[in-house]
C-alpha cells in the first residue's frame, strides 16, 4: 500500500470548556497520537472506546489546556512526548524536540512541523500534506486566531502566511471551539462579505445543535477570517487604516478582537 492510499482516522472529543482534544491514528500500524493534552480523563475514555494504544503525544505549545495532561497520560500509557525545541524547558515530559522543517513518521504518514510563533514563543503547528489536515494549536481558529500572548504580530503575521501556503482544501483542525463568538466579532470589522454572514448564519444553527464547528479549511478562512483578510477594503476602512500595510492591519485587527 502507498503512502496516498494509506488510512488514518481523526476522532475529536470535546476537553474543557472550550478545547477539543484531539487523537489521530494509523490502522495499519497500529500507532495512536493524542494532539496537545487538555484533559486526561476523556482522552482515556475515547482511547477506551476507540480500543487505541496512545503512543505519541504530539504538542503544539505549553499553555495548561494543551499540555496539562502530558504527565499523567505518559504514566498511564508509556507514550511518547514531542513538543516544540524552542519551548522544550516548558513541556512537561517531553521525550523529542521537534521544531520548523522536522518530518515525523507516523506509521506510514509523513507529519511536518512547523515553527509558529505569535501565540506562544514556542508554538508549533503539524501538517500532514499526504492527508490534507493540519493541527494548528491556537495559532489559527475559525474565523479567528491566537492571542498574542508572547510574540508580536510580525510574528504572528509570518506564522499565519506558512499555514495559508497550503492547499485551499486542508482540513484545519484548531484546538477551541470558538467559532461563534469569531464570528460575532469578524461581521463589525466586516459587514458585508456575504460569504462571512452565510457562515455567521449556518455557524450559529450548527452550535444551536451543539455541533462542532471544527475542523475547518483554509478556503473558507480566506473567504472569511477577518485576520486573514487585510487585503479588504472594507476592512481597512473599518479599523481606520486604509493605507497601511498588511501586518499593522493584522495587528490592529486583533488589538480590536482582544477588546471585543
Ligand atoms: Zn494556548
Ligand atoms: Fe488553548
Amino acid at each position: 500500500m502507498t503512502a496516498t492510499e494509506a488510512r488514518i482516522e481523526v476522532h475529536m472529543f470535546p476537553c474543557l470548556k472550550d478545547n477539543y482534544g484531539f487523537l489521530l491514528h494509523d490502522p495499519e500500524a497500529g500507532v495512536t497520537a493524542a494532539v496537545d493534552t487538555p484533559e486526561v480523563e476523556p482522552i482515556l475514555r475515547a482511547l477506551d472506546e476507540k480500543g487505541w494504544t496512545l503512543t505519541h503525544i504530539l504538542n503544539t505549545h505549553h499553555h495548561g489546556d494543551h499540555a496539562g495532561g502530558n504527565l499523567a497520560l505518559k504514566r498511564a500509557t508509556g507514550c511518547r512526548i514531542f513538543g516544540p525545541r524552542a519551548d522544550a524547558a516548558r513541556i512537561p515530559g517531553i521525550d523529542v524536540e521537534v521544531g520548523e522543517g522536522d518530518e515525523l513518521e507516523f506509521g506510514s504518514h509523513r507529519i511536518e512541523v512547523y515553527d509558529t510563533p505569535g501565540h506562544t514563543r514556542g508554538h508549533i503547528v503539524y501538517y500532514l500534506p499526504d492527508d490534507g489536515m493540519a493541527f494548528v494549536g491556537d495559532t489559527l481558529f475559525a474565523m479567528g486566531c491566537g492571542r498574542l500572548f508572547e510574540g508580536s504580530p510580525g510574528q504572528m503575521w509570518a506564522s499565519l502566511q506558512k499555514i495559508l501556503a497550503w492547499p485551499d482544501d486542508t482540513l484545519i483542525y484548531c484546538a477551541h471551539e470558538y467559532t461563534q463568538a469569531n464570528a460575532r466579532f469578524a461581521l463589525t470589522v466586516e459587514p458585508g462579505n456575504a460569504a462571512l454572514e452565510e457562515r455567521a448564519r449556518r455557524v450559529a444553527q450548527l452550535r444551536e445543535r451543539h455541533v462542532p464547528t471544527v475542523p475547518t479549511t483554509l478556503a473558507a478562512e480566506k473567504a472569511t477570517n477577518p485576520f486573514l483578510r487585510p487585503g479588504s477594503r472594507t476592512l481597512r476602512e473599518k479599523i481606520g487604516l486604509p493605507d497601511a500595510d498588511d501586518v499593522q492591519v493584522f495587528a490592529r485587527t486583533r488589538e480590536l478582537k482582544d477588546a471585543f
